[in-house]
């Protein structure tokens, strides 16, 4: 694909519009304590090949709409809810016309970037952030008043409403006009991969790139599935995988920033892994593809954050920050998500997103030990898959 290009920087407004903030409505909430769910006992349904994956729970783009636009009405703690082109965005909507939406809520000066569902037919990241969102702007408790006195979170609960809507990982090149794919044959991209040097191919990378550069976050994390896999080592069915999309000490990432990300993102994992491991229905291990390969890839949303990609003067300054992602396992175009296992499947990101950033607000997290990244389960390391030059040998 030939990137379209947008406007140079220098004629785009400097000032551009920042949303208004809109007034909390007063709701009554029952404050949960962290961490309320008991350990579930462990589920040989969880997840399942059994092809039995009721897709009429999954969330919709109008669902979405809905939940966002309610949680801005009842939230007491100021949610707001916006679409790109409300922002200012110049691109704004998906390939096919649908608004792109955010959440914004707590009052911190650091910001953190919340993404599920780029992948369309990896679902949960949305109803995690969903509900995450819904405890931020309402739970009284002294820890999420920490959490929004140290954040200002932007949720992005589905980055890919067409493909959520047709149950695909990717979206299509579409023609608002004709009201068809682009150039008469379908072409899908997949928006992890679409945030290059080189530019977008679709205006849903262009529209929440431009965001991003807006916000200039602290700290990110990005919700995913994966296929069924089970524990190097053990065997046992692997319900949650925690992954860096560019690889601690691999070819890329100790060089940023003097290595503070390979640092950081590797704590970052660590404490997940730590404060996930006294629940007995989920199993945790490090992200890994091919077996034993890491990922290293440049065009990956979340590599391009740590990157500090610059694309149209959009991001002079080339600001990064570290970002990591979470893999739950099964998909819905596979039809492995397992029948009765959503509500775990979402509460186990739930759970990671809290004690992910509980751990950043008390500064837990900046003191695990980096090196014990080695001590989450994993294949031993024999590459890297790159998308810039293919399999890269370890060592
Ligand atoms: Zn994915």
């Amino acid at each position: 694909m030939i990137p379209q290009l947008r406007a140079p920087a220098t004629a785009r407004s400097s000032d551009r519009p920042r949303r208004r903030r809109t007034a909390a409505a007063v709701a009554l909430a029952v404050a949960l304590p962290l961490g309320a769910a008991a350990p579930a006992a462990a589920d040989a349904n969880f997840p399942s090949t059994e092809g039995r994956t009721s897709t009429s729970s999954l969330l919709t783009p109008d669902d979405v709409v809905r939940e966002l636009q309610q949680l801005e009405r009842t939230s007491r703690h100021g949610v707001d809810a916006f679409t790109l082109a409300e922002a200012g965005m110049a691109v704004s909507t998906s390939e096919q016309g649908r608004d792109l939406w955010v959440a914004t809520v707590g009052t911190g000066p650091e910001h953190v970037w919340l993404q599920g569902r780029i992948h369309g037919n990896e679902p949960y990241g949305t109803d995690a952030l969903l509900s995450l969102l819904k405890d931020l702007g309402s739970n009284g408790s002294a820890e999420y008043e920490l959490l929004r006195e140290k954040f200002t979170f932007h949720v992005i609960p589905m980055y890919n409403p067409d493909g959520a809507e047709a149950n695909i990982r990717h979206t299509v090149l579409w023609d608002q006009v004709s009201g068809a794919p682009e150039g008469g044959t379908p072409q899908r991209i997949d928006l992890n991969r679409d945030w290059t040097a080189e530019g977008f191919a679709a205006d849903e990378s262009r529209a929440f790139y431009e965001y991003w550069t807006t916000v200039d976050p602290d700290w990110g994390v990005d919700i995913h599935h994966q296929g069924l896999k089970q524990q190097h080592g053990t065997g046992d069915d692997v319900t949650l995988s925690l992954g860096i999309s560019l690889a601690p000490g691999g070819p890329t990432l100790p060089g940023l920033q003097d290595g503070a990300y390979d640092r950081l993102t590797r704590q970052m994992n660590v404490h997940v892994y730590d404060e996930l491991s006294k629940y007995g229905s989920i199993n945790i291990d490090r992200y890994q593809v091919g077996g034993s390969y890491e990922i290293d890839i440049k065009g990956g949303v979340v590599s391009a954050m740590m990157l500090g990609l610059d694309h149209d003067g959009l991001n002079p300054e080339g600001h990064s920050h570290p970002v990591v992602f979470f893999e739950t396992s099964g998909n819905s175009s596979d039809g492995s998500l397992g029948q009765k296992a959503r509500g775990k499947s979402v509460q186990q990101n739930v759970l990671a997103l809290k004690a992910l950033l509980l751990g950043l607000a008390t500064g837990d997290v900046q003191q695990e030990d980096p090196e014990r990244w080695d001590e989450i389960p994993h294949a031993p390391v024999t590459g890297y898959q790159t998308d810039y030059a293919g399999i890269v040998p370890a060592g």
